[in-house]
Order: C-alpha cells, then sequence, then structure tokens
C-alpha cells in the first residue's frame, strides 16, 4: 500500500424514492402503484451504507427515483438495452413489464434530462477524476421479468468490473476479503461491467438484498458495515 490512501468515491444512483411534484401527470397507474414501484426499483439504504460504510469518501446519491430517470443508464435509446425495456433513461414499464408512465415527448425528456441527468454526470465525471469509484448497489433475490440475462448465478456479493477501467488485481483483493467475511462472492453475475466516469480505477457492487438488513442494530446490516469498511478501496 502506498503511503497515501486513494480518493474514494461512491456513488449511489438508486437509493431514492423521490418523484418531484410536477412528474406524477405522466404516470399512468393510480400513485400507491407508483409509489410501490419506486420502492421496489430503488437500491434501498444504499445512501445508509456508503455513509455508514467510508464516512470520509465523496458521495454522489441521485437526487430522484430512478423510475423518473436512471443516472446509471445511456441518455442515448440506441446504446442502452434496457430502453427496449421500457427501462432506458426514462422509464415507461414497471419491474414486471407492465406499462406505468406514458411516452415523454422530446422537449419534456430533454427538460428532464437537463434538470436530473447531465447536472449529475457533470459531478461524477468531476469527483471521478482523480478518484477510485465504487457503483454501490442491490439487486433482488429473483430475477424481475424486465431483466435481460436471468439465467445465471446471483451470488451474495457481485463484483462488475471492466477492462481497462478496472485493475484485475483491485478485483482479487476485494474478492479475497469478502470471501474471508464469509460472503459468496461472483463476478460479472448477474449485472455485468462497471460504468465508465472517467476514474482512475472504478468497481461496480452489487448486493444481493437477502444480507442487507436494516440500518442499525440488525446483524445483517452490522455485519455487511464491517465487510465493505474494510474492504481494500484500490490496488
Ligand atoms: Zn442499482
Amino acid at each position: 500500500m502506498n503511503d497515501a490512501a486513494p480518493k474514494l468515491l461512491i456513488h449511489v444512483p438508486h437509493s431514492s424514492t423521490k418523484i418531484p411534484d410536477d412528474v406524477w401527470q405522466e404516470f399512468v397507474v393510480p400513485r400507491d402503484a407508483v409509489e410501490n414501484e419506486a420502492l421496489e426499483s430503488a437500491d434501498l439504504y444504499t445512501n445508509a451504507m456508503a455513509r455508514q460504510a467510508w464516512p470520509s469518501a465523496d458521495i454522489l446519491e441521485a437526487q430522484v427515483s430512478r423510475i423518473v430517470i436512471d443516472v446509471e443508464r445511456y441518455d442515448d435509446d440506441s446504446k442502452e438495452e434496457m430502453a427496449a425495456a421500457g427501462r432506458g433513461v426514462l422509464y415507461t414499464r414497471d419491474h414486471r413489464a407492465r406499462t406505468i408512465r406514458q411516452d415523454v415527448t422530446v422537449s419534456r425528456r430533454d427538460g428532464l434530462l437537463e434538470r436530473y441527468y447531465r447536472p449529475h454526470w457533470a459531478r461524477l465525471r468531476s469527483l471521478a477524476a482523480d478518484a477510485n469509484l465504487v457503483d454501490l448497489h442491490t439487486y433482488p433475490v429473483e430475477p424481475w421479468p424486465i431483466e435481460r440475462h436471468t439465467h445465471v448465478s446471483r451470488p451474495e456479493i457481485d463484483l462488475g468490473f471492466s477492462d481497462g477501467l478496472t485493475p484485475p488485481a483491485w478485483v482479487d483483493a476485494l474478492t479475497d476479503h469478502f470471501r474471508r467475511h464469509d460472503y459468496e462472492v461472483g463476478h460479472n453475475t448477474p449485472y455485468v461491467g462497471v460504468i465508465d466516469a472517467g476514474a482512475k480505477a472504478a468497481v461496480m457492487i452489487e448486493i444481493r438484498r437477502d444480507i442487507v438488513g436494516t440500518p442499525g442494530a440488525d446483524p445483517k446490516w452490522r455485519r455487511l458495515i464491517a465487510a465493505l469498511s474494510t474492504m481494500p478501496i484500490g490496488e
């Protein structure tokens, strides 16, 4: 390890359940159905997890629910495989592939991107430039009907990485670390790769939701925080 610890940035794209006032009118299902979908789609507590595990890191959270705008998606639908499932940067379908939102006009889409997506990415790129990035998520035990790759293993912790963005030595160190903490670790399964935000190094951590627990005294939560807070944060 070098004398100075690398700067760490935690990206939390999916913890919010917030629906802005002016977006409600776009949904075509009752309010409680929208709220339930925001809750089901959210990686609940990943914001609290980041703050508790890495109190001195930079933490960047999306400001609204992913069902309003998903900052983890490409803003160009032709590059985004989930757009075909109605879950591109602007969702029109729920996790069961039911339509929940009307198609958004081009100008409205641009307005939402301008308000929530572009500022988020500008901040992400600026914070990532001299940092090691951890893209933090949780994921459901059972695949959602809209998922594209469902016949693959769903380990307790999925490390997502990409050639050129993630040093293999970091993946090895993280794998050893979480296995020493008795977690089941998979590589690029069920989700593959890590976002390219221009970080020095980047890794995605996808935590299966049954091992998360609830913030506070819950033994599951405390065990997870203990493992995350001591994990290697770079090569
Ligand atoms: Zn997520």
